[in-house]
């Protein structure tokens, strides 16, 4: 069979791209270029898939344009927020993810950012580096995690994972989901079956659900007064959930505690709010940045574009 041609957007880790060529006749980006919309299109002449990351805007204009070879666009991550799944399938083309492979490095991040903004770890590093820092009984205090209630917004394979830590912490697990888990997920977490509910008892909220039209601005003016005074915030999944300035307005109110993101609307150009706030813990999108997991989610991206063309579908396909 002939082998076949594949465009990869983004570069990979070696062990990865490898891979990639042994299995098909791959275009590579070795200088790691960031594609235009139309630079993407253009690339895709001749080729029969594309291997996308979340950097790659795959909206309805650039899909309707891609050539009729494409028939599948395999993201390089869990979320698929960057690719308009309905235009997709209007045209025929599939979608798959990476599930799984980075839940773990990422429910690490995402306790990261709760300690993180929990402990004012932003003003403690800042200080340290500064020095001329004087012990005192009251210098930093921060709000500490063991008794507190956490906050599971979307406990799904990253939400389970941060919530079992959480709980080795000593925090009170809720959470809500649009359905409620079996007992052996919820292993003691207690449901919510609406936002105020589950916001109104988070001391502590870990943001984990994916960013769709139904997430979108979950956290805004409105929902943001269902927390306890003095909450804190925490964003794993994705920028688009939040409205940041609403979020921003409160923690200038002092009615949210501290914030702790990794992910932003319009990355990576962060809303300015948040860097005047000295408290707000904040990552450039680590969430999946460790060696061992890139190399699983690009082996796992090539690998459902390689069950694709060999049975016509794959476990892998959102679409
Ligand atoms: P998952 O297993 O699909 O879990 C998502 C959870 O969100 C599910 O429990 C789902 O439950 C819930 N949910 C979905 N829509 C909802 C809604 N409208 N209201 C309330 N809950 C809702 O996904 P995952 O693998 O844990 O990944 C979650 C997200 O993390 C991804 O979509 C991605 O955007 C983000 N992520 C970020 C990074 C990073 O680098 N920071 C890395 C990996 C993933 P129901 O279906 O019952 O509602």
């Amino acid at each position: 069979m002939k082998m076949k041609k594949i465009l990869v957007t983004r570069k990979l880790i070696k062990d990865s791209e490898d891979k990639a060529l042994k299995i098909f006749d791959a275009k590579l980006n070795p200088n790691d270029e960031l594609y235009s919309q139309s630079r993407v299109i253009e690339m895709c002449q001749g080729c029969d898939g594309v291997l996308t990351s979340l950097t790659d805007k795959m909206d309805k204009e650039t899909i309707d344009k891609l050539p009729d070879s494409i028939k599948i666009i395999s993201n390089f991550a869990v979320g698929f927020g960057n690719i308009d799944l309905e235009a997709a399938k209007k045209r025929g083309i599939a979608v798959t993810n990476t599930p799984e492979v980075l839940s773990d490095a990422t429910a690490e991040i995402g306790v990261l950012l709760i300690l993180g903004a929990c402990r004012r770890a932003a003003e403690g590093i800042e200080s340290a580096r500064e020095g001329g820092w004087k012990w005192s009984a009251d210098y930093l205090i921060g709000k500490q995690l063991t008794g507190s209630r956490l906050g599971i917004l979307g406990m799904g394979r990253i939400g389970q994972k941060i919530a079992k830590i959480a709980k080795s912490l000593g925090m009170i697990i809720h959470y809500h989901n649009r359905s409620k888990l079996s007992p052996d997920k919820e292993d003691g977490a207690i449901y919510h079956d609406n936002l105020k509910s589950l916001f109104s008892v988070s001391d502590v909220l870990s943001i984990c659900c994916p960013a769709t039209k139904e997430t979108e601005n979950m956290i805004n003016k409105e929902t943001v007064e269902y927390f306890p005074k003095g909450a804190v915030i925490t964003n794993v999944a994705r920028g688009d959930i939040v409205d940041d300035d609403a979020l921003i307005d409160a923690l200038n109110r002092r009615k949210i505690y501290a914030v702790g993101l990794d992910v932003y609307k319009n990355e990576p150009n962060l809303n300015p709010g948040y860097l005047k706030i000295k408290s707000a813990f904040i990552l450039p999108h680590l969430g999946s940045a460790t060696k061992d997991t890139r190399i699983a989610m690009a082996n796992l991206a090539i690998d459902n574009i390689d069950e694709f063309f060999k049975t016509g579908n794959c476990k892998n396909k959102v679409n």
